[in-house]
């Protein structure tokens, strides 16, 4: 590897105390992950899974029990509360609603604006300006800044939260599942703005999703969870041609396959994703496995690190599953 990772992750841990106050919920058990510069790292799984509790922790929006997160190379979590708000201004993450996310009561233009007079940027002509500039950057008309958010549809108030987003000119977006409370229509066009912006700007992104085909579509590669671990993570091409964890497999056999000449063994998988408050043993995935052995109702599986990554890839394809040798 031979850039300095924008951001890097290692073994990071977070639990919350169960609703009755006598157990604990374990959202994340040792999650290492690294993201490249320019790079988008999409991370995957059922609801339930963790990723919306990594992207916080990611963010310090949530603070981890345990592991460390380096941003740029700097231990992001030795940071005081004046440094970590500095800091923020080059991570930004965009939520799901944009319903929920944009103050009903303010126009758009303060909503963009927010970031700007948060960390004192610019006077009140040259916000404005810089608003017009956002605004446009995202595809929306620049008198949109007059309005309020009910006067917009869904796909045009994700396209008002990312403008906000990258108002700072952020180097890292945490997309989480940012077109799935949109319709299907309107989803390709967000998508096809985050790449753009990606590109122009130069941006890195997370990007996490339970829908594994807009995860493909969007990611150079793959961290795909399950109870609170990544279970795989590979290079997106890789990992759809070829997954190697008994979890990824089943998940992307249930994918629709476009080419009618290709036939696809679909895989279904038994049971729930069990709860959080007690997961299961050895490797989590063990009660729902179809290739599950005596081992791995007690040995939570070791790294395997297959070496047959493209050339050029930042990590190897990675398994955490016993059915491969570790190393
Ligand atoms: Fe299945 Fe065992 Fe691999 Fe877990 S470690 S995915 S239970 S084969």
């Amino acid at each position: 590897m031979s850039a300095v990772p924008i951001l890097e992750a290692r073994d990071l841990v977070k639990r919350f105390p169960s609703r009755d106050g006598h157990g604990a919920i374990q959202a994340l058990s040792g999650v290492s992950l690294a993201l490249q510069p320019g790079e988008t790292l999409g991370i995957v799984g059922e609801s339930g899974c963790g990723k919306s509790t990594l992207a916080r922790v990611l963010l310090r929006l949530i603070e981890p029990d345990s592991g460390t997160i380096r941003f740029e190379g700097a231990d992001f979590r030795a940071r005081g509360v004046a440094d970590l708000r500095r800091a923020r201004r080059d991570m930004q993450l965009v939520f799901q609603d944009p319903y929920a996310s944009l103050d009903p009561r303010l126009r758009i233009g303060s909503i963009v604006a927010e970031p700007l007079v948060i960390h004192g940027i610019g006077d009140r002509a040259a916000r404005r300006r810089r608003v017009a500039e956002l605004l446009e950057l995202v595809g929306l008309d620049p008198d949109a800044a007059m309005l309020y958010p009910h006067e917009f549809s869904g796909g045009q108030r994700q396209r008002i939260v990312i403008a906000r987003a990258i108002a700072l000119e952020p180097k890292l977006v945490i997309a989480d599942e940012p077109v799935s409370a949109l319709d299907v229509s309107i989803q390709s066009q967000i998508l096809n703005l985050l790449s753009d912006l990606k590109r122009r700007l130069g941006l890195s992104y997370i990007f996490i999703s339970h829908d594994l085909g807009i995860v493909h579509h969007m990611s150079d590669r793959v961290a795909v969870m399950y109870l609170g671990h990544v279970v795989e993570m590979a290079p997106a091409e890789q990992l759809f041609e070829d997954p190697r964890h008994p979890y990824t497999q089943a998940l992307i056999s249930a994918i629709p396959e476009p080419d009618p000449t290709r036939v696809r063994k679909r895989v279904v998988l038994s049971g729930d994703l069990p709860s959080p408050e007690a997961p299961p043993p050895g490797c989590p995935f063990h009660p729902r496995c179809p290739q599950a052995m005596p081992v791995c109702r007690e040995t939570f599986p070791a790294v395997t690190d297959f070496v047959d990554a493209p050339p050029g890839a930042p990590d190897p394809h990675r398994v955490w599953c016993h059915l491969y040798p570790a190393g």
